[in-house]
């Protein structure tokens, strides 16, 4: 299911090895502005599984519901929306996600799957790559990445004091409703995802004039706002919002974003 850059990357990647399909497409003109909705899948019962991305880093575009694939097992990337907000594990048979964006170090990758799973890897695949070989090492068959597993414990630990996972939807919605609305009350910033399809993580926006991105930048740099430069993919800004980010870190930019459009709307 190909709701975004990343998304389809795996599609891409996937076939190397197997011979893939794709269910469903959102993309228009180059540009995902919303998940495709379950009315416009187009599952096949025999699939090996479906492969989705719960939340497109790169586009802004972000899964609220969990697609029902009957006995076909669903995968899901979620490297930048994993620990954002409670998820039910038991609807998925396998869960990937890089460490880097809500866990912890680059250099870990987390993955759950389900034990019935297991088993089941093509021939060819590295025995580092084998999820059997992994769980019946305890995911030590070769020495893992210790320090980025020591700061993952500690960023869990930190979550769980924060009020777990249900106080970091709040925290996140709170910070995502306000750069949303900062978004929409203006007319010289725009931001083109469906409301219900806004990533809480990664908000990309775009200045009415293209030609002021390098001033906006320069100024936001200039107090302490950085990384704001959209991915190359799709221009614009972005606003990266993971769980690190405060609610006074967006507080903070949407003042920089109300000044700047003061100054030069
Ligand atoms: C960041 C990310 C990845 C992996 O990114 P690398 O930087 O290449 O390790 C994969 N999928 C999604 C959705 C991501 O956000």
């Amino acid at each position: 299911v190909i709701s975004g850059d990343w998304s389809k990357k795996s599609a891409q990647e996937a076939s190397h090895f197997g011979q893939i399909r794709i269910a469903a497409n959102s993309e228009e003109s180059g540009r995902y502005t919303r998940t495709p909705p379950q009315s416009e899948w187009k599952l096949d019962p025999q699939a090996a599984y479906v492969h989705m991305c719960s939340n497109e880093t790169i586009g802004g575009v972000e899964f609220f519901w969990t697609p029902d694939t009957g006995k076909v097992p669903l995968v899901a990337d979620m490297s930048s929306n994993i620990l954002s907000r409670p998820i039910d594990v038991s609807r998925y048979g396998l869960i990937y996600a890089g460490a880097q964006k809500n866990i912890g170090p680059s250099g870990l990758t987390v993955v759950i799957v389900r034990e019935d799973l297991l088993g089941h890897a093509l021939p060819i695949t590295p025995d580092v790559f084998n999820y059997k070989i992994q769980a019946d090492a305890d995911s030590m068959y070769n020495t893992p990445p210790t320090y980025a597993i020591y700061i993952a414990g500690l960023v869990f630990k930190h979550v769980k004091a924060l009020g777990g996972l249900q106080a970091m939807e709040a925290r996140n919605r709170a910070k995502a409703k306000l750069l949303y609305d900062t978004l929409d009350a203006s007319a010289f910033y725009s931001n083109p995802i469906a409301p219900e399809c806004r990533s809480l993580m990664n908000v990309p926006f775009w200045l009415k004039d293209a030609q002021l991105d390098a001033a906006f930048l320069q100024g936001a740099q200039a107090r302490g706002l950085l990384q704001l430069k959209g991915h190359r993919i799709v221009g614009g800004m972005r606003a990266s919002l993971y769980n690190a980010m405060s609610l006074e870190g967006v507080q903070a930019l949407v003042g920089y974003m109300k000044e700047f459009e003061a100054q030069h709307a």
